[in-house]
């Protein structure tokens, strides 16, 4: 018997200030706490992923499902994806409106033929499938676009890191390891904020989200910069060729920073190792390792890593 292991992020970003990091991290810790207890009722890793992207989905103070950003026309348009790392089956929804659960549709999409839709296609999915229609749209967001727009959209994505009292955070993700030592992985997005319509964030791709029966990621920052490091593919294949986490994990931060990059990960192996990295100011995740529960939220130094056995 494997000891289930667990890391969710709310996202990464600049620091403004620090204001909200209690409530963030009680929201991080509470949805952490489920989910463990999930995994060690037995449950596999697939559905500790899907109740915890759900739970996230559900908060507002992140960016995905209701409290998701809007875009440059004032919509929210969701992404979210599935890797199930012991079947390496991936599945995703890009650009969905109008629904309370991106991560839902992906878990229905395991078992199909065809298992990443777009736009239109998701729309006609969620008929399908007859999700209820559902208002994503919070106050703050439209306040924060108001805002954006009397400043002539200046900012190139939405403010993830707010005022003290507006305690918004980012995109959402969550890797886990199960009792039968299989791993999977989930991400969902709101997007970047204000970013042109159809625009596709790396969330429901590999770059942005990816498993395999050797390691598991889930990425978040600026989709354009996880797709060309293709981040998430990268440091599970280096674990696969050989590689701790840690090193690819290390090795990887490395080359995204010297490329510039704005992004953060967070992973974990089948030996039960679980790691996470940053190039942005600060990585919002929580684990939990088997004993303990621990986060990263008051990690702001130049460290491009951390983990933990
Ligand atoms: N990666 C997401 C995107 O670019 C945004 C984020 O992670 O904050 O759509």
């Amino acid at each position: 018997m494997t000891t289930p292991k667990l890391i969710i992020h709310g996202g990464a970003s600049t620091l403004e200030d620090k204001g909200g990091l209690i409530q963030v991290r009680e929201s991080l810790h509470i949805v952490i706490k489920e989910v463990y207890d999930l995994l060690e009722s037995g449950k596999s890793a697939v559905d500790a992923v899907l109740l915890g992207c759900e739970l996230l989905e559900n908060d507002p103070r992140f960016n995905a499902g209701t409290g998701s950003v809007l875009q440059s026309d004032g919509q929210v348009r969701m992404s979210a994806s599935l890797m199930d790392g012991d079947r390496q089956r991936f599945s995703g929804v890009i650009n969905v409106s109008r629904i309370k659960n991106p991560i839902h549709i992906t878990k229905f999409l395991q078992e199909q033929d065809d298992r990443t839709f777009s736009d239109v296609g998701a729309a006609e999915l969620t008929r399908e499938l007859e999700i209820p229609l559902y208002d994503p749209i919070i106050d703050f967001r439209v306040e924060e676009w108001i805002l954006e727009r009397k400043n002539n959209f200046e900012r190139k994505t939405a403010r993830l890191y707010a005022r003290a009292s507006e305690d918004r955070r980012g995109t959402i993700g969550v890797v886990a390891l199960d009792r039968s030592g299989r791993i999977a992985a989930g991400t969902s997005t709101g997007g970047k904020g204000l970013e042109r319509i159809g625009r596709v964030s790396d969330s429901a791709t590999v770059a942005g989200n990816y498993a395999n029966k050797y390691a598991g990621v889930s990425c978040t920052g600026i989709g354009e910069d996880i797709v060309e490091e293709a981040l998430a593919t990268r440091i599970v294949i280096r674990v696969t060729d050989g590689l701790s986490l840690p090193e690819a994990m290390e090795r990887s931060m490395k080359e995204s920073l010297e490329n510039n990059r704005d992004l953060g990960a967070i992973s974990l192996d089948a030996s039960g190792a679980i790691a996470w990295g940053k190039t942005a100011e600060i990585l919002l995740a929580a684990y939990h390792n088997g004993e303990a529960i621990g986060d990263t939220l008051e990690w702001t130094t130049d460290e491009l890593m951390g983990h933990i056995i």
